[in-house]
């Protein structure tokens, strides 16, 4: 795969573009979303506008497999994002806190976009994500009701054996 690293020092001015698949390796154990399979394709995009002024646009299509949060079973999130941010070489500190403006030591040669790209991609799927309506698989559901349940059952005889008043009535009935 062509290097996510961009010379920036080089960069030609003008605009030019990359384009690059992305699979499951590319998310494999990286926070915050377990992605079991994925093929996505971005272009990125980025135009030279002076010796310290960029803008970059990365598109990224294709769908990610990811557990359901409610049966846990794989379901497909489909990705269609265009994220676009100004980069500008300035100081000697990167800070990444501005949403549309990322700025970037003067003295960095190059800029690596695999963790832009990563989190823009990422960052398409909602905190809580499910099949549609009815479309979980019923059985996995059932079990996991099934556990819930006993973890219930569980939780409530441990609170029953620490209860001080279920401690002042054993207390009683051993007194008569
Ligand atoms: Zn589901």
């Amino acid at each position: 795969m062509a290097s996510f690293k961009w010379n920036l020092k080089t960069l030609p001015f003008g605009t030019q573009s990359i384009n690059y698949h992305l699979d499951g390796d590319f998310f494999r154990d990286k926070e915050p979303v377990e992605v079991l399979s994925a093929s996505v394709e971005v272009e990125v995009t980025m135009t030279r506008k002076t010796e310290v002024d960029y803008e970059m646009s990365m598109s990224c299509r294709g769908s990610l497999t990811i557990p359901c949060d409610r049966c846990l079973e794989a379901m497909t999130h489909a990705v269609d994002v265009t994220y676009q941010l100004s980069v500008r070489q300035e100081g000697d500190e990167l800070d990444d806190s501005n949403e549309k403006v990322l700025i970037v030591p003067a003295s960095w040669r190059e800029l690596d976009v695999e963790p832009l790209v990563r989190d823009t991609v990422l960052l398409t799927v909602p905190i809580m994500h499910t099949h549609e309506e009815g479309e979980c698989d019923q059985s996995m559901l059932s079990a996991l009701q099934a556990h819930e349940a006993l973890e219930e059952r569980e939780r409530d005889n441990a609170e029953a054996a620490t209860d001080p008043r279920w401690e002042a009535l054993r207390k009683l009935k051993n007194n008569n």
